[in-house]
C-alpha cells in the first residue's frame, strides 16, 4: 500500500527563474526569491519532494544530458547547504513530438516517483507554472497548485479559458508551501476530503481562486 505524501515540484519558473530559451547551464540557473527556505520547510516535513521537469533542450541539441546532471547535481548541492533536500529529479528529454509518455503533461514522470517512493498521488500535490504541471496532478489524481512566478500568470489566464478544472492559485513556492501546510491541517480524513472536491467543485474553485486572487492585491 502506498503510504507515503509527495510534493511534485516543477523546476522552471517554480524553484529558479525561467528562461524561454532554456536553462543551458549553470550560470542560468538563478534561484527565485524565497525558494531555498521553501524547500527547508519541506525537509522538514514527511513529505517526499520530487522535481519534474520538461527539458527539451536535449532532444533539441541545445544542451547535452550530462550538462542538465551538472546542473541538478550543482542545484542539489545549493539546496542542501541551504537545509532543504530534494528526493528525486525526474527529467523528460524528448521533444513534444517524441510522444513519450514523460513529457508532461503526460504522468509517466510522476508515476516513475511513486513506485519509487510508494507515494500515494491522491493525498500529494503537484506545483507548478504551466498547465502541463495542472493537467499531470488531475491525471494522477493528486492536488494541483499554480504558482504566477515564470509562465504562471499566462498560463493562469489559458487555464482559465481551457477550464482545466480544479486548482489552487499562489503567488509562489512559498505560499505554495503555506497553502499546502494549512490544506493538510484542515483535513480531518481523506474521505471528507474527496467528498468535497466531487460535490462542490465548481463553487470551491471559484472560491479558491477568489482567495488567491485577493491574497495577490
Ligand atoms: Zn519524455
Amino acid at each position: 500500500m502506498n503510504q507515503r505524501r509527495a510534493i511534485f515540484l516543477d523546476r522552471d519558473g517554480v524553484l529558479n527563474v525561467n528562461r524561454p530559451d532554456h536553462v543551458k547551464a549553470w550560470d542560468e540557473f538563478i534561484f527565485l526569491p524565497g525558494v531555498l527556505t521553501a524547500l527547508r520547510q519541506i525537509a522538514a516535513s514527511d513529505f517526499v519532494a520530487v522535481v519534474t521537469t520538461n527539458q527539451s533542450a536535449i532532444a533539441r541539441g541545445k544542451m547535452s544530458a550530462a550538462t542538465l546532471r551538472d546542473i541538478h547535481a550543482r542545484m542539489l548541492g545549493e539546496i542542501e547547504r541551504a537545509g532543504g533536500r530534494i528526493d528525486a529529479v525526474q527529467f523528460c528529454p524528448h521533444l513534444p513530438e517524441d510522444d513519450c509518455n514523460c513529457r508532461k503533461p503526460r504522468p509517466g514522470m510522476y508515476q516513475r516517483a511513486v513506485e519509487q517512493f510508494g507515494i500515494d498521488p491522491t493525498r500529494s500535490y503537484v506545483v507548478g507554472d504551466a498547465l502541463e504541471d495542472i493537467v499531470a496532478a488531475h491525471t494522477i489524481g493528486a492536488h494541483p497548485i499554480l504558482v504566477l512566478t515564470g509562465r504562471g500568470q499566462a498560463q493562469h489566464t489559458r487555464l482559465l479559458e481551457n477550464n482545466h478544472g480544479d486548482f489552487v492559485v499562489v503567488a509562489d513556492l512559498a505560499h505554495a508551501v503555506e497553502w499546502i501546510w494549512n490544506h493538510d491541517q484542515n483535513r480531518h480524513s481523506d474521505q471528507h476530503c474527496h467528498s468535497e472536491q466531487s460535490e462542490e467543485s465548481p463553487r470551491a474553485t471559484e472560491e479558491i481562486l477568489r482567495s488567491a486572487q485577493n491574497d495577490k492585491l
